[in-house]
């Protein structure tokens, strides 16, 4: 199999860093902001975003995990469901401005069935959504909101994404 670094250690910091500057803009002092990340490397990201913007404000920002996988049933169809399995959302999510976070934003299916669970929990005032790599092959209407970076891919390729604190390593490629 091919491989080729899409983003090295020192891009992905720039490109989170770059992310949570764009949303220190658009929410001002993010009183409102609150951050859910998608289990499981949507979750380590979501931490150091939290992290960035809790530097930049000197300020706590509340957050929360989704666990959603994908599941097919029927190998012979590309058709995948998703599956919630938990969800640790402690803080009160009713009038907040959440920033839904993943690793790879492909078919969109997870962030339909995230969206779903977060409306479950309460009345939001607003959901956007933050993505290390979009990939294309979307299935169904969902862009992100603020995006590391755009990768071409086939459907039958695969970006990697290893972050220190879960893989030992920091590195974005795509494989063949
Ligand atoms: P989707 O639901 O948009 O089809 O797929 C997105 C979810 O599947 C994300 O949670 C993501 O972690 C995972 N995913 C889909 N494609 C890839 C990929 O090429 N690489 C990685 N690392 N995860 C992917
Ligand atoms: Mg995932």
């Amino acid at each position: 199999s091919k491989k080729k670094v899409v983003l090295n250690a020192d891009e992905i910091g720039r490109t989170l860093e770059r992310m949570a500057m764009e949303i220190n803009e658009r929410h001002g002092d993010c009183s409102k902001v609150a951050i859910l990340g998608i289990q499981r490397r949507g979750v380590d990201l979501a931490a150091r975003l939290r992290k960035a913007l809790e530097t930049r404000l000197n300020k706590e920002i509340p957050s929360g995990i989704l666990d959603i996988n994908l599941y097919r049933d029927d190998w012979t169809s590309l058709e995948v469901q998703p599956q919630i399995n938990k969800t640790e959302i402690l803080f009160d999510i009713d009038g907040k401005e959440i920033i839904l976070v993943d690793d790879v934003l492909f078919t969109g299916r997870t962030i339909r069935a995230a969206l779903e669970a977060i409306l479950d929990f309460g009345r939001p005032r607003q959901v956007e959504l933050m993505v290390l790599v979009d990939r294309g092959h979307r299935e169904l209407p969902i862009q992100a909101d603020y995006v590391g970076t755009t990768v071409e891919t086939r459907r039958g390729e695969h970006v990697d994404v290893f972050l220190t604190e879960r893989d030992g390593k920091e590195e974005v490629c795509l494989v063949d």
